[in-house]
């Protein structure tokens, strides 16, 4: 669980799973691996509910997230 300017998330690093599928990382826009470790998030204030907050899940590169987490922008 983190704290972010747009509320809390739940944040898992995954070490990489045998598979081929990859994802759209939000920070750089570039594939992220499913089998290479990396880091999924999703937004815990479970608004919607608790299944559409796993299909929001996000996969992000290790950096992009750190990046993300560092930047908290201020209005
Ligand atoms: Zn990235």
């Amino acid at each position: 669980m983190e704290d972010h300017p747009d509320g809390e998330w739940v944040v898992q690093v995954v070490t990489g799973s045998a598979t081929d599928r990859s994802y759209r990382c939000p920070g750089c826009d570039q594939l992220v691996p499913g089998a290479s470790p990396h880091v999924v998030a999703w937004p815990a204030d479970g608004l919607l509910g608790a299944e559409a907050a796993l299909a929001d899940r996000r996969h992000w590169h290790r950096p992009c997230w750190d990046r993300r987490a560092a930047r908290r922008p201020r209005r």
